[in-house]
């Protein structure tokens, strides 16, 4: 991916079709994933598969909500979670384009179904030069960002390479625009109720009204 991209605007400068916002500090995308570890645990997916993880969305089921959570959450709510899984590992390589990777270790609980391998899946390193002029809008490592410390930005993994890739992903659709220093400050609904988008703020200071697009790309009722 070529390490160019369309510049950043703020809201206010025409209508948004797609839209990301972050808090009105200034500085790069304050998002708590660039300190992640961006380990993603999703059972039975196609990335644990082809590295050869025996695994699958009951295994996952019966080790960690049936054995470990239990009743504390709703079961058509963690039914959902598993279920969605594969096809969200299948809709981020084949539709969104981010490559992604198993890493191998336990997952966290002593208790049956737990797999020695764990179920993670994260998204592909990344070089600085494929981010690009990007780099300076994604907040740095924990130790470069509350301590100071000087830490080698290429490649980017963990969350890094999460964020780095949605937002490449993001400006490779050609309509979605990132507005930056923006807070929202209230949700915009319909007659009937229904949340259509947001009201937020342009750095400027002026009200703008973000429509959320449809279809959603996974809509799914339940309970
Ligand atoms: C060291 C560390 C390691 C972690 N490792 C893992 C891991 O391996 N696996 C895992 O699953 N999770 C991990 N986590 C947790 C994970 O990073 C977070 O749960 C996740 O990033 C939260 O994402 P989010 O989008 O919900 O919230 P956030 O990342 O907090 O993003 C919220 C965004 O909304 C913005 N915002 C807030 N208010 C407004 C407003 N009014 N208007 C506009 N914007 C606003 C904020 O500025 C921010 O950019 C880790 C967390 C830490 C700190």
């Amino acid at each position: 991916m070529s390490g160019s991209r369309p510049a950043r605007r703020s809201a206010g400068s025409g209508p948004p079709r797609s839209v990301d916002l972050r808090a009105r500090e200034d500085g790069p995308l304050r998002r708590n994933i660039g300190y992640s570890g961006g380990s993603v645990w999703l059972p039975g997916n196609r990335v644990l598969a082809r590295q050869g993880v025996d695994d699958s969305v009951e295994k996952g089921l019966t080790h960690f909500f049936r054995a470990v959570v239990g009743d504390r959450t709703r079961p058509e709510v963690q039914q959902a979670y598993l279920e969605t899984g594969p096809a969200v590992a299948d809709f981020l390589e084949n539709t969104v384009g981010i490559s992604l990777d198993h890493q191998p270790f336990p997952d966290y609980f002593d208790a049956p179904g737990r797999s020695d391998n764990g179920r993670s899946i994260f998204a592909g390193p990344i070089t600085a030069d494929e981010v690009g002029d990007g780099l300076s809008d994604l907040r740095p490592m924990v130790a470069a960002d509350q301590f100071g410390a000087t830490v080698e930005r290429s490649p980017l993994d963990g969350g890094q390479a999460w964020i780095a890739r949605m937002v490449l992903a993001l400006d490779a659709t050609g309509r979605a625009d990132l507005l930056l220093s923006t807070g929202v400050d209230s949700l915009a609904q319909d007659e009937s109720g229904e949340v259509t988008g947001v009201v937020a703020t342009a750095p400027d200071g002026t009200e703008t009204r973000i429509r959320v697009p449809r279809p959603w790309p996974f809509r799914k009722s339940f309970g």
